[in-house]
């Protein structure tokens, strides 16, 4: 059986997964870009009951980034947890550098590719969306 485990960088965070992450994205939004101090996220949906927090859920703060959405933080070292969106109740948004392991990962389109910065250049034929809801 399949478990992905993930943590912050402290360590108070700890998560697991019992699954591959078969949808991931690429995202190049600005909020990605703030958030993340990066040039993108590789971010992916997880179903709210396969993402089990081992330990830690109360070492969690949030930010709500726009209205429909809050993002979990680890109090102590900020890292990013996951997002919750208030219209997708039973799924939550989760980023790679979360994860420990490295597991079978599928990336399936780049997003938000209106808002990438010139400096980062895409050199693979996957799909480039220049929004993504
Ligand atoms: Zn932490
Ligand atoms: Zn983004």
């Amino acid at each position: 059986m399949i478990k992905i485990t993930g943590s912050c960088h402290c360590a108070r965070v700890k998560i697991q997964i019992p699954k591959n992450l078969n949808d991931v994205r690429l995202c190049y939004c600005q909020t990605c870009q703030k958030l993340s101090g990066s040039a993108f996220s590789a971010v992916s949906m997880v179903a709210a009951h396969d993402f089990i927090i081992l330990k830690g859920q109360d070492n969690l703060t949030h930010y709500k980034s726009s209205p429909n959405k809050t993002r979990f933080h680890c109090k102590t070292c900020f890292s990013p947890i996951y997002v919750q969106l208030d219209s997708k109740p039973n799924e939550k948004r989760i980023r790679l550098g979360l994860l420990n392991e490295e597991p079978t990962v599928n990336i399936t389109a780049h997003i938000w590719v209106s808002e990438k910065p010139d400096w980062v250049v895409i050199n693979d034929d996957l799909p480039q969306l220049q929004e993504f809801v």
